[in-house]
């Protein structure tokens, strides 16, 4: 399989390189040149599988060429062997129309977990090939930072530099890094805010000298693998629902486009979805791009869903090469417009292929309490803030009453108490496999928001290439 870049103008490359460099050299995210297509029996033949198996048979064609059907099984075998739950997603019902498919059992309590633990499976194998070395730096206002930090601890070939804003993060959060004291991990609290720190990470990939010295690499969801490995579960869910011969609607709560773009990519696959709902909270420039073709940066309005607390979705420059007739060319001069101005529209043909399955809701903090005391008293479930923008979203939708609506929970309740207390009276506790996080010893760097205090630091203790 060869992957091409959505600003057409990166040279094409296998799914190995793909991995390895996220971003595109022009600037532009990678794509399959073709979707892979599962016939009617095929996904019937889904039926009954493990996830296991399941993730094997939807992933085996974006890893021709770099993976054998076996050494992805091995991978995939021990990524998801680290989840609690033995179906790994399961799906829970709420009503005659309405499911949840819980994607918060791996060990961060969040669905990044899902994606990043095949990330460090496969970041470690590529790397061992080439007997490489990776420096990953991110910065994170909660939930990617542990989700990545537990994906690679202890990974011979890879050091991570994870930077927090100091004070601004819960204590959950900041523990579910900050306890990890493997060797390759180093947590960096900084004297400033979340911006301030993808700012200074944004300034080391953009130093040449100092990004190729060590290796640099990102985890955000811009990098391929992460959506592939998310396109297994609307498979897993959408069999046990009926497909092929029953189509499913799925309702995504969205920050970044990653998740819910898995589920379009599952849909040009083949599986039947009869519809996916993006459901934003009142950080709406999804809604506005998608319901009118207003695609315009506001202030970002910090809410109780911080993971969707989001002006620019990275993942959507996917959807607009894809659903807008792939052309490179053009989508580069439309996104260095974004840039400059902050603000597009969508063409016709964008608006047009996207309307053929998407649809969007904003949700206020009202409409997210409901959703959560709805699940509480209507099937006794204690679910997430994030989960409920999506529950929300899916109850008020146009869906014909014969097709199931899946909404995705993406986070474990106890990441977020006391907006859960709020709305429903209910406390949630954290899981057994978290719940000495507040006995063990935290370990992490204090530093000044500067690029030259940050960069030292690092140069001090990364690993140069070979
Ligand atoms: C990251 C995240 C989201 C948003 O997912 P995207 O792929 O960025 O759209 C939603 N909910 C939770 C809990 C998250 O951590």
């Amino acid at each position: 399989m060869q992957y091409v870049s959505t600003r057409g103008s990166a040279p094409a490359l296998g799914f190995e390189d793909v991995t390895l460099a996220g971003l595109a050299s022009d600037g532009g995210l990678y794509l399959p040149e073709q979707w892979p297509s599962f016939s009617a029996d095929q996904i019937r033949a889904l039926s009954g599988l493990s996830y296991v198996e399941t993730a094997v048979r939807v992933m085996t064609p974006f890893v021709a060429g770099s993976l054998s059907e076996d050494e992805l099984r091995e991978l995939c075998t021990a990524a998801y062997g680290r989840f609690s739950h033995q179906a790994v997603t399961p799906l829970v019902q709420l009503d005659h129309q309405q499911w949840l498919l819980e994607l918060f059992h791996g060990p961060t309590l969040a669905f990044k977990d899902v994606a990043l633990q095949l990330l460090g499976q496969l970041f470690e194998r590529f790397l061992s090939r080439r007997d490489d070395h990776l420096t990953i730096v991110g910065a994170t206002s909660g939930d990617t930072g542990s989700a990545a930090i537990d994906a690679v601890a202890g990974r011979s070939k890879i050091d991570i530099f994870m930077l927090h804003p100091e004070g601004r993060v819960s204590d959950v959060q900041r523990r579910q890094m900050t306890t990890v004291l493997a060797p390759n991990v180093y947590n960096i609290a900084i004297d400033g805010s979340f911006d301030d720190a993808q700012a200074l990470v944004k300034a080391m990939f953009n130093d040449a000298d100092f990004a190729r010295r060590f290796n640099l690499s990102a985890v955000n969801s811009i990098n391929w693998a992460r959506l592939m490995a998310q396109v297994v579960y609307y498979f897993y869910a959408a069999v046990r629902l009926g497909a092929p011969e029953r189509p499913v609607a799925f309702s995504v709560p969205t920050g970044n486009f990653g998740d819910v773009f898995a589920g379009y990519v599952a849909a040009q696959m083949g599986l039947p979805v009869a519809q996916l709902i993006v459901a934003t909270n009142v950080n709406d420039i999804l809604h506005r791009a998608l319901s009118d073709g207003d695609y315009s940066q506001g202030q970002v309005v910090a809410t109780a869903t911080p993971s969707m607390d989001i002006q620019v979705s990275s993942n959507f420059e996917r959807l607009l090469f894809d659903a807008g007739g792939r052309d490179g060319v053009a989508l580069a001069a439309q996104m260095k417009g974004f840039e400059g101005s902050k603000a597009m529209r969508l063409t016709n043909a964008q608006r047009d292929g996207a309307a053929k399955i998407l649809s969007s809701a904003r949700i206020d903090a009202d409409g997210m309490t409901m959703a959560m005391r709805w699940a509480f008293d209507a099937a006794g479930q204690v679910i997430d803030p994030h989960s409920a923008i999506g529950l929300a979203a899916a109850r008020e939708a146009k869906v014909d009453p014969s097709v199931p609506v899946v909404t995705l929970a993406t986070a474990h309740p106890a990441k977020f108490p006391t907006a859960v207390e709020r709305a429903t009276g209910v406390r949630p506790g954290v899981p057994g496999r978290v719940g000495d996080l507040f006995a063990r010893e935290e370990a992490y760097a204090k530093l000044p928001a500067t690029f030259e205090a940050i960069t030292a630091y690092i140069a001090e203790r990364a690993t140069p290439r070979p």
